[in-house]
């Protein structure tokens, strides 16, 4: 059997970030390579129905051991890499037994994980952390995710005497633009619910997240020479900035927290002529999201009152609380729960402050929480994964299919 470290630095070591501007699925081609060694993974492991689609979405059936009809549930989680930061030459190093000092990813560069900086590092005193060497991200968002299944399906395998009843697994690509579940087929899954092992610190159990939207905004102006521009130059950086400067400066992502909304504005471009503003709203609460959108399309109304006609405004939701969806069935939840504390895991449940495959998933008709994966500060170069809490996660796994199938 492969230890979940291995599995997990074979994973991390292939390129699979994911890429906003592509149209196709995958996103790009680079992820086709993990999606071809998991398939024959899965294979290998001995899981069936293993199939893969045309789209890079991978899946797999552990059948039950059991006699008695239990439901079917499901894991999934996603292959691919946030297009933040690149993914291109991971090169993981293992702290062992970490002292819970400082630790020097990068000496060249002088780049170093702190616990004065990352408090969390402290919560892993004496356990083994996989580290960048600080010039890439590390891809436990959500690599670890996948290792832990995929462990856990095969531990399952050799047990027999574990009872379970059938378990589907899941894994996607272009999660990280959005995208994971888009393709996503529900039916051909056929379970009754399912968890994404898609979250971070050991403990957390989440079915709340974000409503999601995000916008452009465009304002066009007339260049004219500096010179003689009185009343003549319309300079489309200028709305632009005006715009921007109407939001709230209280409610941006490095001030809010909890259940919080906000405005972020994460791409700003311009000349004189043309200038454009990419943002996104996020809101837990519904009606609060729906009215974030509205005050955009206020502001860009009233400035089209100012400079006639200037600014274009498009805007798209993105995803939606999966709280209503997951709710009605709270059963999933408490299993869940159950699991962690009965492995001596305090669950941590909080709204997420972002989205995951599962959201979608929920909206889709497979209610869907998400489970810690281990992993912390994702989506950048101090991205780092206690080898402990994988097998904490591992072992939650294992413990929610035992779980369905002893309370049915
Ligand atoms: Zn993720």
């Amino acid at each position: 059997m492969k230890s979940l470290l291995d599995r997990f630095l074979s994973y991390v070591r292939v390129d699979t970030q994911s890429d906003p501007k592509s149209d196709s699925t995958p996103s790009t081609d680079k992820q086709w390579v993990l999606a071809k060694q998991l398939f024959e993974e899965l294979k290998d492991i001995g899981l069936v129905e293993v199939t893969m689609d045309e789209k890079g979405y991978i899946m797999a059936t552990l059948p039950a051991n059991l006699e008695k009809e239990v439901p079917v549930i499901g894991f999934v989680s996603h292959y691919d890499t946030s297009p933040d930061f690149t993914a291109t030459g991971v090169n993981p190093r293992i702290i062992k037994d970490y002292d819970g000092k400082d630790i020097v990813l990068n000496s060249e560069k002088n780049i170093v994980l702190s616990p004065d900086y990352f408090e969390d590092l402290l919560l892993y005193k004496g356990q083994d952390l996989i580290v960048t060497d600080g010039t890439t991200l590390l891809g436990a968002d959500d690599k670890a995710g996948v290792a832990e299944i995929v462990t856990a399906m095969e531990y399952l395998i050799a047990h027999p005497e574990i009872r379970h009843g059938k378990v589907r697994i899941g894994f996607t690509p272009d999660e990280e633009i959005g995208r994971g579940a888009h393709h996503f087929d529900v039916e051909q899954f056929g379970a009754e619910w399912a968890y994404t092992m898609d979250g971070s610190q050991i403990g957390e159990l989440e079915y709340e997240n974000f409503n999601a939207a995000r916008a452009k905004i465009t304002a066009r102006g007339k260049s004219v020479h500096p010179g003689y521009a009185k009343d003549k130059m319309v300079n489309a950086i200028g709305i632009i900035t005006e715009f921007a400067s109407r939001l709230p400066g209280e409610e941006v992502p490095e001030k809010t927290s909890g259940r919080e909304g906000f405005f972020h504005i994460h791409h700003l471009e311009g000349s004189i002529e043309s200038a454009s503003l990419e943002m996104i709203i996020r809101d837990h609460d519904r009606a609060r999201f729906e009215d974030r959108k509205r005050f955009l399309e206020l502001i860009v109304a009233e400035l089209n009152q100012k400079y006639p006609n200037a600014l274009d405004i498009e805007m798209k939701d993105q995803y939606y609380n999966m709280r209503e969806k997951v709710e009605p069935v709270y059963h999933i939840v408490e299993i869940a729960k159950e699991a962690m504390e009965q492995l001596g895991i305090a669950p941590i449940i909080k709204p997420i402050r972002g989205g995951t495959d599962g959201s979608q998933l929920s909206f889709k008709g497979l209610p869907c929480p998400n489970i810690f994966a281990g992993g912390h500060n994702f989506h950048g170069k101090y991205e780092y994964v206690p080898i402990q809490s994988m097998e904490k996660a591992v072992e939650v796994i294992i413990r929610i299919c035992e779980l369905t199938a002893g309370k049915s």
